[in-house]
């Protein structure tokens, strides 16, 4: 057995991490057990709301699979529409550098989770995100984040493929942006409207990818898709 460090000497960055590793979703510290207690700072009405809808759909909301169900979702929404709390300047503090490099960057194959708005079910796939500067740039790692952002918060599809190359467009003014997003979404697929597996994919190109043929079809060959059109 290895020695395991005690989790208080970690550093904050670590903890959490571990925290999430070792925590299933909308669960506590898992030293605490079973959420059985109140979510801090809670006005209680999610948790109503849940054994409302646990009622109503003819279930048992004392039962003991369900009982810690509505806590633990209200810190499952709290995770999952963090982004609406993400500090844009904060995101992209000191990440912005002044380089001469005009060649397009592409950063594909993002992984991200939202939850579509009109359900509150799960919709889920990859992010591609490409942008050709204009004397700025932005450090990779943080294109993954921006994606995590407006993931993080009730969306559509459209809106969110259109909100990532909106938010390059004005932090970094370059020539131009595209974003394509393909998702799978659980509300289609769970009831088998579309065939299971079905991938809805986004677009939004602005600037040089709106303009030029050449540089919207480049972008679309690095990712490895036909372009819209072509
Ligand atoms: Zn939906």
């Amino acid at each position: 057995m290895t020695e395991h460090p005690d989790p208080r000497s970690l550093p904050d960055s670590v903890r959490r991490i571990v925290d999430e590793i070792e925590t299933e979703i909308g669960d506590e510290d898992p030293q605490l057990g079973q959420p059985s207690h109140p979510v801090e700072g809670s006005s209680g009405r999610i948790e109503a709301a849940v054994r409302e809808i646990l009622l109503e759909i003819g279930e048992d909301p004392t039962r003991e699979g369900l009982v810690a169900t509505p806590d633990r979702m209200h810190r499952m929404y709290r995770e999952l529409t963090a982004g609406y709390l993400v500090d844009p300047e904060r995101l992209i503090n000191g990440a912005v550098f002044e380089v001469g490099y005009s060649e397009m960057v592409v950063v594909k194959d993002i992984p991200f989770y939202s939850l579509c708005e009109h359900h509150l079910l799960p919709f889920f796939g990859s992010a591609h995100v490409a942008y050709v500067p204009e004397g700025r740039v932005i450090g990779l790692s943080k294109i993954p984040r921006i994606v995590e952002m407006y993931a993080r918060r009730l969306q559509v599809q459209e809106r969110m493929t259109q909100q990532i190359a909106d938010f390059l467009m004005e932090r970094l003014e370059p020539k131009g942006v595209g974003v394509v997003l393909e998702a799978t979404h659980l509300c289609a697929a769970m009831r088998g409207v579309r065939k299971p597996g079905t991938v809805m994919t986004t677009a939004a190109v602005q600037g040089l990818f709106r303009r030029n043929d050449k540089t919207r079809a480049e972008f679309f060959s690095h990712i490895g898709r036909p372009a819209p059109g072509a």
